[in-house]
Parts: C-alpha cells; structure tokens; sequence
C-alpha cells in the first residue's frame, strides 16, 4: 500500500476573513499548477476557498524582492485587539504611509455601481478647511515629510473650498500632491484646469479613466464618459498639468482593453501613466461574485505584458514594499515610443542591498538606453525630479539634467484587499493609508473594510473583545451628523 499524495502544494499559513461574517479565519495558501489559492476555515461557515493568483511562479518570487520597512515618526493607536482591528497606525505596523489619502468630501456628481466610498449626489458632507487642515498637520507629524498625498472624496472638485485644500497642502512640506477626480468638472470647466496650473510642478491629477468604451463605463461608472475624459485630457493638455490614468478592472468588461488604454494614455503628452486597480467587493459592489468579477494582480500584470504595451515580463516587477499587492514597471518616453528601464536596475538595488542613490552612469545599459532616448529628440524641459520622488519605495535615481518628468511613464497594478483576498501578512506592509478626521492613519484596505462604517466596533463586541467598552473609530457618516 502506497502513501497518498496531497493534490496541492502546501505553501504556508496566514489569517484572512471568513467571507460570510468577516471573523478572523485560519488560512492555509497552497499552489495548484500555476494558480495560488486560499483554503479557509471559519468555525460557523466552514471552509472557504478562493483563487489568489493565476501565476504561481510571481506569486513565490514576490517574497525575493521584500525590503525592511520604513517606519513613521509616530504610531497612533496600541496594539491591543490583534490586526486588523488595531489600526491606527498601530506599532505592529510595518510601512509607513508611501501613499496618503485625504478624503475631504462624500459628495458626487455620478453614482458609479464600482464606488467603494458610497458617494453620490444626495450624500452631501464636506469637511470643514480647519479638520482638512488638522488632517494634514496629523500626515507631516506622521512622516515628517510627506512623499504623496492624494486628495479624493466623493469627488473633491466639488468641494466648495478645492482651492484653498490645494493651498494649505501646497504649504506644507509634502513632496508631491495629487487631485483625484471623475474629471466632469475639469471637462465642464476649462477655467478650473487653469487654476489648478497655479499647483505645477508636484501637483498631479489622478484621472478616473477605466474604457475607451461605451458599454464597459455604462457597467463600471453607470454613465457613457467618453466624451467627459476627452474633454477632461484636452483641458489638463493645454494646461500642461502632469495626470496619471486610473483604471478599475472588472473581468469580463474591461479586463481585455489594458493594452488598449496604455497606448491611448501615451497619445497625451501631460499623462505620466497608468495604474489599474481590479474592482473590490467594497462600497456599492453589492453584485461582485467572487468568481465572476475578480481581476487578479497577476492577470493585470500579464495584461500588461501580452497586450503590447512595449513592457515585457522583466519589465513589470513587485514594489519592494508591499510586493504582493503592487507591481510596477518604469519607462522613459519619447512621444509615443517608451524604453523601459526597469529590468535594467538591479534587483539589490531596489531591495535596499546597494546604495540608494540609482546613479545612471554607473549602469552601462541603463546609460545607453538614456542616451538613446534623449538624442531621438530635443531635450526636455529640465527639472530636478528624482524618481524617488514618484514612489517612495524605490531608491533615488539621477536622471540626466535635461531628462524631465515629462520623460517619465509608468505603469502600476494595485490589489487592495476585500474579504476575499484579506491577508494579515500583507495588510500590515500596506504603504496606502487614509488619514481620518479622528486623527488616525488607516490602511486603505482595512478602512474600506473594516472602519469606514464601523464593522470594527461590531467585530470587537462579536468577538468579545470590547468588554472595555472601547471604541476607536467614528463612520465618517456618523461625524457629519
Ligand atoms: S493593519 Fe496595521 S495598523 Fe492596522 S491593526 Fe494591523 S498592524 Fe495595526
Ligand atoms: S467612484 Fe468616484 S466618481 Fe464614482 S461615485 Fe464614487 S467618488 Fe464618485
């Protein structure tokens, strides 16, 4: 008699979420073939499994490229329920905020069935200029100085005092400042792109840009926007203000169009890339099927790589810092034509085994590359950006005095976790966090989940963990009251 052989790979062992009550739920990850999956277990629901990866051999070599995490000045809350219901940032956290969101309103002008935040024209709340303020005064005491900020809502054009937002966070010591936005105000207001010029340079638009299609932004945004972005993109042009493309993913409706969009992104002169983000069972997805829906990290990443883009496999690596969940690839551009540059840095480098200044002459193939590019066309307009300065992860990079950041094109998949995917591990490197009105620092995913209408109060009583009667968040719905 011979032994039995398990049919799986058996590759380790996290925390997830069991997908019925949100209760914590011992998960063993195993490899099937190419694909990675969850197996979990909760003590009422049973067992659960779910597909995490389609590309096992990513999936493993994500682990080679982590680097120690960069702390922030100061933690917010105690380590005292267990993660994820500790945030704050609390001292078992460990990333400090590469990427911070303000969301200073929960006011919309579209109602899209994707929106993880619920907004839409009849929720009415916008934070007052003095808690925006206090907000911000909470991110530099947290990083001292800031490495990006993001100001997102609801839709945060629509905030009566957009201006003066961008103004007190121009003030402070923050190295790049984005607006995220639908762009309907942009496209409806040629003035407003003008005035938002007055923030160049380090002032980015984060531009809501999922389908050059009709029926896939019907199904993702629940309006026809093709005109709105064309319009949107012609007014951040002639206005000569940096924008990165951000596109939700739903399989099936817009998975196929990756190549589509990169290539469109790179007929605008004032777009610097492109960052897909598959959709979320968060907010208003209350249709999402797991099964159905879901667009993994790895299929974003092989979307990128087969859909001509001009990125091939070595060129679309993890991020250092939270490797699992956002893979990356750097080119330089000329008009339409990209070189990418990212198999050509060393992996050691990235990881923080070399110095942290990536300086160019010092990489043969990398110079040649620069070299290339920069005599393929009159030089660009000069500015002193580091690329360190576009993600802070990355180590410094010298480019050549006449290489400006209009050169530079990028590429960016982010998973964020939902009740599917929820990792321990991995949410305590998330580097994506919101700055909260009661003055705390919450991953992205774990607010989205967890805190944004209080489900960590009802987890903590279920869990019989509150017996203190403790309570460490307010729904921003709640505040507004
Ligand atoms: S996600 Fe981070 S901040 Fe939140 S409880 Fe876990 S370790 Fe603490
Ligand atoms: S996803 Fe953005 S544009 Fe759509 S409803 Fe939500 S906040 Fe508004």
């Amino acid at each position: 008699m011979t032994r039995a052989i398990r049919p799986h790979l058996f590759y380790g062992q996290t925390q997830s979420l069991c997908e019925i009550c949100l209760h914590p739920a011992a998960t063993k990850i195993i490899i099937e073939g190419n694909e990675v999956y969850f197996l979990k277990r909760c003590v009422t629901h049973g067992v659960q499994r779910t597909l995490v990866s389609t590309d096992a051999e990513y999936y493993r070599r994500c682990r080679d490229w982590l680097k120690p995490g960069d702390l922030p000045m100061t933690f917010l809350s105690r380590t005292e329920f267990g993660c994820p219901l500790d945030c704050g940032l609390c001292p078992d956290h460990e990333q400090h905020s590469c990427l911070a969101l303000i969301e200073i309103n929960d006011h919309c002008n579209l109602t899209c069935p994707v929106c993880f935040a619920d907004s839409a024209p009849q929720r009415a709340h916008q934070l007052d200029l003095p808690v925006i303020e206090r907000m911000l005064d909470l991110l530099v005491r947290s990083e001292g100085e800031p490495d990006l900020l993001q100001i997102s809502g609801g839709e945060p054009t629509l905030h009566p005092r957009i201006l003066d937002v961008l103004r007190a966070a121009k003030k402070r010591p923050i190295r790049h400042l984005m607006l995220n936005t639908n762009g309907l105000r942009l496209a409806r207001e040629p003035d407003f792109a003008k005035q938002l010029a007055e923030f160049t340079p380090g002032f980015e638009i984060y531009l809501q840009f999922d389908s050059l299609e009709r029926d896939a932004l019907l199904q993702i945004r629940g309006a026809d926007l093709r005109g709105i972005r064309q319009q949107a993109l012609e007014n951040l042009e002639r206005n000569n203000i940096a924008t990165t493309l951000v596109a939700v993913l739903k399989k099936g409706v817009n998975d196929q169009e990756i190549g589509d969009i990169v290539r469109h992104a790179l007929t605008w002169n004032c777009v610097r890339g492109v960052t897909f983000q598959p959709i979320q069972d968060t907010g208003r997805n209350q249709a999402f099927d797991k099964n159905r829906d879901r667009v993994l990290l790895s299929d974003i990443r092989r979307g990128l790589i087969e859909q001509n883009t001009g990125f091939d496999a070595a060129d679309i690596i993890p991020l250092p810092c939270n490797p699992e969940a956002i893979t990356i690839g750097y080119a330089l551009r000329d008009g339409r034509r990209i070189t990418p540059i990212t198999s050509l840095l060393p992996r050691e480098l990235l990881v923080g085994e070399g110095p942290n200044t990536i300086a160019y002459e010092k990489y043969p193939a990398l110079k040649e590359r620069l070299f290339q590019l920069m005599s393929l066309s009159a030089a660009g307009e000069a500015t002193d950006l580091k690329l360190r300065e576009l993600l802070c992860c990355l180590p410094q990079f010298e480019v050549p005095d006449a290489l400006g950041y209009d050169r530079v094109f990028r590429v960016l998949g982010i998973q964020f976790l939902d009740r599917y995917n929820f990792c321990v591990a991995q949410v305590k490197r998330s580097c994506i966090h919101f700055v909260t009105p009661q003055e705390r620092i919450i991953p992205f995913d774990t607010y989205n989940l967890f805190y944004r209408d209080g489900t960590d109060r009802r987890l903590r009583r279920e869990l019989g963990l509150d017996a203190a009667g403790r309570s460490s968040s307010i729904p921003l719905r709640e505040l507004a009251d």
